[in-house]
């Protein structure tokens, strides 16, 4: 049986990696699912891959007006939103010398102000379903810190406590909210990660990349996929008495 027949799912940041491999394994357990994203023409590549089931949304979850239209506009097409997904993240180093206030700002922008105001733009229509399902993006990088990453772990670590919240605030509108931390998986993202780790650790290109994936407890860096199919479950009936919880999916990274 299709486990979210009849739902209706945004994601943002749908249009490539994990949030991509979510839009096609929500799709396929039969929900409609808007791909929102930054440029339109990602968004519509991808959503063009859904069918009838897929709807594109130009979103750029920096901009709360911008989340708001692009929310409306999938209530008024498809009458409302049953799955959120807060996929969309951006990922920097530097070490404290060379934080600057802007890319402070663009961080915490997109990876907590995104996930703050998009939740703030589905909750009336929610509330008015009678419930619906909240899933954050945060990362292993919220679980600890690391050098050069202090304003991406930081905002990730945020996402974590924005999740339990907001768990506790919604649990009387039958809203549950939960986050996935991955660890370390193959998408466009990890080409500009292993660039950065180049530079700071003075590595090869790809070296990196490479080393994380061997020091996987698995054995092997996740593939979107890994990502998408919990990501499926916690959208799910199956997972009605989950909520405030945050799910490593790194291969055995990280254990809590
Ligand atoms: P990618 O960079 O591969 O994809 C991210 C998507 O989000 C892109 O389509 C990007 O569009 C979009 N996006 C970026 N900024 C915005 C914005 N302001 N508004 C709307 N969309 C935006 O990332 P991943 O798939 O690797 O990561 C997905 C999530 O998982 C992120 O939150 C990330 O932090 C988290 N994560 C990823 C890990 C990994 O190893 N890959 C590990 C741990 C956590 P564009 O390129 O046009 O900006």
């Amino acid at each position: 049986m299709s486990r979210l027949e009849g739902k209706v799912a945004v994601v943002t940041g749908g249009a490539r990696g994990i949030g991509r491999a979510i839009c096609m394994a929500y799709a396929a357990e039969g929900a409609k699912v808007a791909v929102a994203d930054r440029l339109i023409e990602d968004a519509q590549e991808t959503a063009a891959l859904l069918g009838e089931a897929g709807m594109a949304v130009q979103m750029d979850v920096t901009e709360p007006a911008a989340i708001a239209a692009g929310i409306a506009s999938i209530e008024e097409n498809w009458g409302g939103i049953d799955i959120l997904v807060n996929n969309a993240g951006i990922f920097n180093m530097a070490s404290i010398e060379e934080v600057t206030v802007d890319d402070y700002r663009r961080q915490y922008d997109v990876n907590v102000g995104g996930t703050i105001f998009a939740i703030q733009a589905v909750v009336p229509g929610m509330r008015k379903r009678g419930g619906g399902v909240i899933i954050n993006f945060s990362s292993q990088a919220g679980r600890r810190g690391e050098p050069n990453i202090t304003i991406y772990c930081s905002t990730k670590a945020a996402v974590i406590s924005i999740t339990q919240s907001l768990a506790l605030e919604l649990a009387k509108d039958k809203i549950r909210v939960n986050a996935i931390a991955p660890g370390v998986i193959d998408t466009p993202m990890w080409t500009h990660v292993d660039a950065l780790f180049a530079k700071y650790e003075k590595k090869p290109v790809g070296q990196k990349k490479r080393e994380v994936g061997e020091a996987v407890p698995l054995g092997y860096m996740g593939a979107p996929e890994d990502v998408a199919k919990p990501a499926v479950f916690l959208a799910s009936e199956d997972a009605r008495y989950i909520t405030a919880q945050t799910l490593n999916v790194d291969g055995g990274n990280w254990m809590s």
